[in-house]
């Protein structure tokens, strides 16, 4: 039986090498997946450099965002810049863009609801797109 598990989880490995690495998801966005309670919320840089966060149910289907709360801390070296969400369409948007800089930390803590308990997500900030799959670095989903 171990054997057999064994040999299921290597061919599961073969057909996708990018779940291989499950640590990081990306979204249909191209975006960071956040796993929440249910749901998956998807962190995603526009060019504008706000910050807009789709939601999926547990099957992966797009939802329009309803309850959920997110607050973010973008720790930028002398800039610590806090950015609150405010609903457009389906998505939620920061209210500000992040502050200029890459690679500092970006602190998404997701709320379900307004009383529900916080998850707390800590995304480097890194933009551009990766060579080894073709989302920006903070969503890589590869070993690059
Ligand atoms: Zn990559």
């Amino acid at each position: 039986m171990k054997t057999l598990l064994s040999i299921i989880t290597i061919i599961a490995l073969a057909i996708t090498p990018a779940l291989a690495d499950a640590k990081i998801k990306a979204g249909p966005r191209k975006g960071r997946i956040l796993e929440l309670e249910g749901q998956n919320a998807e962190f995603f840089v526009e060019k504008d450099r706000t910050v807009s966060i789709a939601f999926y149910d547990a099957a992966g289907k797009k939802q329009p965002a309803a309850a959920q709360v997110i607050v973010a801390t973008a720790e930028a070296p002398g800039a610590k810049t806090k950015l609150e969400f405010e609903k457009k369409g389906d998505l939620l948007v920061s209210k500000a863009p992040l502050p200029a800089g890459e690679g500092y930390q970006v602190v998404v803590q997701a709320k379900t609801s307004a009383d529900a308990k916080p998850k707390n997500f800590r995304i480097k900030l890194l933009t551009h797109t990766c060579g080894g799959c073709p989302n920006p670095e903070y969503a890589c989903t590869c070993d690059e």
